[in-house]
């Protein structure tokens, strides 16, 4: 069989050119990193739930309207996307103080913010993905002001519906990372789309009744006990890979 060339090989995926041109395979490992790299491990069958979570809450998004590169999931790691120019930047949702936020402000972890905070990150992992101001952005050309403006408009709103989709199961949304990219439709109208991952890879998620950590903190932190939290999270959302399509559930509401 002719093997699939690869477009591009990061931490975490693989994405290698799609069937119909404008589309990708996206692959999910179950490599991890942390800390630019520094740290390295394999959380095994970390690539099967991720890519099942992504599912998920993609398709989740496209129900309420939010523009994302899912397409459809093609097997257990794998799912197809559309090919978007990324925007390199992550932008990042913050609803309660953690990691860095936390470091670099001395706010205690746990601490609710008084407000959702946004904040960009220049994806460069040479300068290991520094924080920059959309002065940066504009002033650099890696995002217009308009798209800047979309940007943040589509990352609220995410943050919305994940809350909500999160309380439901019994889980907090602490902060998340998210990506976007240029779509052309019809190649000349361009619009800004989700893309990349949204999973406990990239999200943070504590248990609503307890706050154990529910993400990749706790492989970070070297808390044990990864490939668990990660399961318990798609068991949650009702989409465990064990359950084929015929078995989808939806997710359990919690009390
Ligand atoms: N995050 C991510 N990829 C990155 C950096 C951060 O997915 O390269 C996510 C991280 O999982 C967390 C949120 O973005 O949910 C905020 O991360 P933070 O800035 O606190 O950085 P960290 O403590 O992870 O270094």
């Amino acid at each position: 069989m002719a093997r699939r060339r690869q477009v591009y090989e990061g931490k975490a995926k693989v994405l290698f050119e799609g069937p119909e041109p404008g589309t990708l395979v996206q692959y999910f490992k179950d490599d991890a990193t942390a800390f630019n790299n520094q740290k390295k491990g394999v959380i095994v069958g970390k690539g099967v739930i991720n890519n099942r979570i992504s599912e998920y809450i993609m398709m989740r998004l496209n129900e309420i309207g939010i523009p994302t590169h899912f397409v459809r999931r093609l097997n257990m790691r794998e799912q197809l996307v559309r090919e978007v120019e990324i925007i390199p930047l992550e932008v990042v949702v913050r609803n309660v103080a953690a990691g860095s936020l936390s470091t670099r402000l001395g706010i205690e972890e746990g601490t609710a913010l008084p407000r959702s905070i946004l904040e960009f990150y220049y994806k460069n992992d040479k300068l290991g993905d520094p924080m920059v101001s959309e002065e940066h952005i504009t002033a650099f050309g890696w995002a217009s002001t308009q798209e800047i403006d979309d940007v943040m408009a589509l990352a609220l709103r995410i943050n919305d519906f994940l809350i909500g989709l999160f309380l439901g199961i019994g889980i907090r949304l602490i902060d998340f990372k998210l990506e976007f990219g240029r779509y052309w439709e019809n190649n000349d109208e361009m619009r800004i789309i989700l893309a990349d991952e949204i999973t406990p890879d990239s999200c943070r998620l504590w248990d609503s009744a307890t706050n154990e950590k529910m993400d990749k903190d706790r492989f970070r932190r070297d808390l044990g006990g990864v490939a668990e939290a990660y399961q318990e999270v798609a068991r949650r959302l009702g989409i465990l890979p064990e359950a084929g399509p015929r078995d989808f559930k939806g997710p359990t509401v919690m009390q």
